[in-house]
Parts: C-alpha cells; structure tokens; sequence
C-alpha cells in the first residue's frame, strides 16, 4: 500500500511532467472511481490547464486552471504512469488524461481507488480531504505542532500516529521503524512519553520518511516512469523482520499484534513502560 513517501515521489514527477499542459481529453472506464458523473468530469476538465501537482498524506492533488482540484487516492495500489507519444499506453487502466501535446498518463487500481473533481469553492466541504492533518513533510509540521497535537491525548502511540486525522500519510509500514528509532512501544499511552521521546518521535518521523523519498519509494511500488522504488526490505530497521537480529542490540525483532495491526519490535529497545 503506498504511503507518503511513495505519493510524495509520483506526485514531485508528476509536477515536474504534467504541470502547464493543457488537458485534451479524459477516458474514465470505471465510473465509481469519481464523485460525479463521466460525462461532467470530462466537460469540466477540457481545456483546463495543469497548474501544479502536489500531495497531502496518501492524497495526489491536481490543481487545474480555473477554479478546480482532482484529487486522487490509490488505495490499496495502484499504478500511475506516465506515456509520450510514441508509446502505447498500458492496456489495463481505468482511467486515463491526455494532454494537447499527447502525452498522458493512466491509473491502473489493484482494488479501489478515488478520483474526485472538486471546484474551489468546494473544498472545504470535500469531507475526504478537508479535514486530513498536516503531512510530515510539509513545512508546518514543526517539532512545536508535533507538541501540541500530542499534548493531553490518551490514545496509544501508534493508533494515533495511524488516524490520518492526526498526521496524513504515515501507515503500517514506515510506522514500524519511526517506533523502534525513537526506542518507543507501540502500545505506549502518549501521556507517558517524556519531552525526549517525543522529540526522538518527532526527528524519527522525519528521517525515516526522508530517506524513504530519497530512495523512491518501496521497491515493489512503482513510480510515474514505471521504475521500482529502491527501498528494499533489508533496508529496513525493524519492519518485517521477525526473528532478525535488532540492530541495535542483537535481541531478535518480535512481531506482537497491537490493536487490529501488526508490529515489529525489539522487546529490549522498545519496552512497555
Ligand atoms: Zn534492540
């Protein structure tokens, strides 16, 4: 399932690719993809130009000229890829954009996936995205907001740091070796962690997710040229590494359920308080 990094990586190229094109045309194959019919989908996104690409949490966002966003989710994968005029475009795709110099692109989704036309004055009423928290890579989300969203929550740490009304974009994944890098449990109250740990938590955040969009992204996630991403798992700190050695201290990584997910820790590193 792509999480931040991997959105954050399509969602940079396709700025770089698609940003001052003009939108020809638009094939939805499978209408339960949008949020409007076919036919007002097309009409509306004739014509209008790509102002800028960018993301929010799992969210791509398409800002067009004038006045409207198509924002896209992948859910649980799916693949973007871009084409030029002298390629044929994948055959399997439910939706695909074609822009005046022939060039496009097409959204293949494994499950399920969102592609929503939103008018400006709209926005705030588009109840998936309008009320989505702030991405940790996004320039507001300093260490002093990541204080304040903590301060006086009861929850669990990594249930809170999964809601996406919370922090937008981190998932089962990358919350592994965030917790096991701030040396925190995953089942430990917010109340208990100390000024430290949140700091830890907060530069943990970060760092994982940065080095992740360096990478490209997961190596079984593709990006918008089609090209794997070159985070491996042995890359990894914790994730997915049952019975390995913790990096730290040697202690074999335990895989314990926690809540209705997964999560791999070293016992040693990242006890229960
Ligand atoms: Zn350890």
């Amino acid at each position: 399932m792509p999480e931040l990094p991997e959105i954050t990586v399509i969602a940079r190229q396709m700025n770089k690719e698609i940003t001052g094109k003009h939108i020809q045309d638009a094939e939805v194959r499978q209408p339960k993809n949008l949020n409007v019919t076919v036919r007002e989908f097309v009409q509306t996104v004739k014509g209008k130009t790509v102002n800028n690409v960018s993301s929010k949490g799992k969210w791509i966002i398409i800002e067009l000229d004038p006045d409207y966003f198509v924002f896209i989710n992948l859910g649980m994968n799916a693949d973007v890829l871009y084409f030029e005029p002298n390629q044929e475009p994948p055959e399997k795709y439910q939706f695909k954009l074609i822009f005046s110099d022939e060039t496009g692109f097409t959204i293949h989704f494994q499950w399920f996936g969102y592609i929503h036309l939103v008018s400006e004055r709209n926005l705030s009423q588009h109840k998936l995205t309008a009320r989505l928290a702030i991405s940790p890579t996004d320039t507001k989300f300093t260490s002093k907001h990541f204080k304040e969203l903590l301060a006086n929550r009861k929850a669990r740490i990594k249930n809170f740091l999964l809601n996406q009304k919370n922090v937008a974009g981190i998932g089962n994944v990358y919350i592994q070796d965030i917790l096991f890098k701030a040396k925190i449990h995953p089942n430990r109250k917010i109340s208990t962690l100390c000024e430290k740990e949140v700091n830890d938590l907060y530069n943990a955040i970060r760092n994982i997710l940065n080095r992740s969009i360096k990478l490209g992204g997961l190596v079984y996630e593709k990006d918008f040229y089609g090209q794997k991403g070159k985070l491996t798992i042995d890359k990894f700190l914790v994730g997915y590494k049952t019975g390995k050695p913790c990096p730290t201290c040697e202690t074999p990584i335990i895989k314990i359920k926690t809540g209705s997910t997964s999560s791999y820790i070293c016992p040693k590193c990242q006890p229960l308080k």
